[in-house]
């Protein structure tokens, strides 16, 4: 199955191939998979997902970080459904009713529209220093992550992102981890600006509990949201939870 580059967050936009080549899993690989994943922590969970990409189409490395996660749901979709649509479960953070939604990734997955002027990169002021940005790849996202589990520094996923945009991360990756976590007052603002423009740009899907919701107007109503990355954690678990049988798979023999 070909994904179109230009239907990708980020448009595509400087990239050097025109699609991305994935494939449904079939049954031996995804129960390798659920065998793989079983007893490592989310984090090494989504650079297994990677890794499981980038063993299709290499071009994967060379995919921005801000297509990555819709890359990584995109495959477990198709390997489990036929027509792009997953129900999901969700609780109330209010009153804990359990809400299943169909998400469809036509109608209910959108993303941010990305200006071509920020893809080239930026000149920034962190921690009295100049930095030089670029618009990370996963291949240095994967850079970031090999340095720090070998030192076993910081877990933390958005921190890994965030310390690739750095273009000299391999010169001066301690200089830069210490500016990036230390960061203070106006260099959080910027930090959390840079995560907005180049990360987050797969819209959160909106989910509306019936029961807090009852008798309200649309405009009343509230709404719960759910994002991609959190979607792709749990997948299979989801998807064994929320698809039963359909009646039609299976017909028992009547005992004569
Ligand atoms: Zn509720």
């Amino acid at each position: 199955m070909e994904i179109i580059s230009s239907y990708l967050p980020s448009a595509g936009i400087g990239y050097d191939f025109s699609s991305i080549h994935l494939e449904p899993m079939t049954f031996l690989e995804m129960t390798q998979y659920v065998d793989g994943v079983k007893d490592i922590s989310d984090i090494e969970r989504y650079f297994y997902d990677i890794r499981m990409l980038a063993h299709e189409d290499a071009n994967i490395l060379n995919c921005y970080i801000m297509d990555i996660d819709f890359l990584i749901f995109y495959k477990k979709l198709i390997s489990v459904s036929g027509n792009t649509n997953l129900t999901v479960s969700v609780k109330c953070p209010d009153c804990g009713t359990i809400i299943k939604k169909e998400i469809s990734l036509e109608k209910d997955i959108k993303f941010e529209n990305i200006d071509e002027k920020i893809m080239g990169g930026a000149i920034i002021d962190l921690g009295g220093k100049r930095y030089e940005t670029k618009v990370p790849l996963v291949k240095d996202l994967l850079k970031v992550f090999d340095v720090f589990k070998r030192y076993s520094r910081v877990s933390d996923l958005k921190m890994m992102k965030t310390i690739s945009l750095f273009k000299d991360f391999e010169t001066k990756s301690q200089q830069i981890e210490n500016d990036v976590l230390g960061a203070t007052r106006g260099d959080i603002t910027l930090l959390l600006a840079l995560r907005d423009l180049y990360f987050d740009r797969v819209e959160p899907v909106k989910v509306f509990c019936p029961n807090c919701n009852k008798g309200k107007s649309v405009s009343e109503r509230r709404s719960m949201t759910v994002s991609v990355d959190s979607l792709i954690v749990d997948f299979f678990q989801s998807v064994c939870l929320n698809c039963g049988l359909d009646g039609s798979k299976i017909l028992f023999k009547q005992i004569s």
